[in-house]
Formats: structure tokens, C-alpha cells, sequence
């Protein structure tokens, strides 16, 4: 479930601080470390996935339940109503897809623009 040298594997486990935004038994969530946008948190299963290359359709209702988990969670963390206000999902995959860290998260940024980075 866990791999022992990965960074997400050891904040979901408490081995590593985290400003903890949300958990369940599938999930975790947390604030990214270097914000990109006034609110910017990761959504990460529990069970580490090293990227969306590895998923199978086994994966498929995780992923789904992850994505109807993100709206509600960026709602709580103060993202402005839709349609003015939103919030951007997006899943970094493998070096040339801007991935650094090699366990499957979907980030969530949302807030008043101008955001620091896109
Ligand atoms: P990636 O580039 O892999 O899609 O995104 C990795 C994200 O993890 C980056 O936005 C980075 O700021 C964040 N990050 C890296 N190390 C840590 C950490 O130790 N704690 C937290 N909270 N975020 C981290
Ligand atoms: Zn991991």
C-alpha cells in the first residue's frame, strides 16, 4: 500500500508535517507546499499510485470518487462559486508532463487571479 522512500506515502502517514486539508480512508489531502494560486492543495489516495500511467480500469471508480471529492473540498477551502468564481484540476504525468513527485495527485487551485504560476 505504502512505498517506504516516497514523499506522499510518508505525508499520508503522518511521517511527514503536512497542513492537512482533508481525510478518509481512500484519501488525503493537503496544502501544497509552494502555492501556485491563493488556494492550492493535492488530493492523494492512500494507496500509492506512482502516476496516471500506471492506472488500470481497476482504478477507474477511485478516480472517480477523487474527482467528485475535489469540487467539494475546494468549495471548503473558500474557491468562489461557480461560474465566476472555479477552480482548476490537474494531474502532472512523468518528467515532459511536469510531474516531480512520482505518486498520483490531483492538484486543486482555485482564488482570485492573478495567480503566482498560470
Ligand atoms: P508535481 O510537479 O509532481 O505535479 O507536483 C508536486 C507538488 O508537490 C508541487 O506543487 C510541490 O510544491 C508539492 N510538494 C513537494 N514537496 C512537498 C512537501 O514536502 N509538502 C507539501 N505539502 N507539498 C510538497
Ligand atoms: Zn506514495
Amino acid at each position: 500500500m505504502h512505498d517506504p522512500d516516497c514523499l506522499f506515502c510518508k505525508i499520508v502517514q503522518g511521517r511527514i508535517p503536512s497542513r492537512k486539508v482533508h481525510e478518509d480512508e481512500e484519501f488525503f489531502a493537503f496544502h501544497d507546499i509552494r502555492p501556485a494560486a491563493p488556494i492550492h492543495f493535492l488530493v492523494v489516495p492512500k494507496a500509492h499510485v506512482a502516476s496516471m500511467a500506471q492506472v488500470s480500469d481497476a482504478h477507474a471508480p477511485m478516480l472517480g470518487r477523487m474527482m467528485a471529492l475535489a469540487p467539494r473540498l475546494a468549495m471548503q477551502e473558500g474557491c468562489n462559486p461557480y461560474p465566476e468564481g472555479g477552480f482548476r484540476l490537474m494531474v502532472n504525468t512523468g518528467a515532459e508532463g511536469g510531474q516531480e513527485v512520482h505518486h498520483l495527485h490531483l492538484h486543486v487551485l482555485g482564488g482570485p487571479r492573478p495567480w503566482a504560476r498560470g
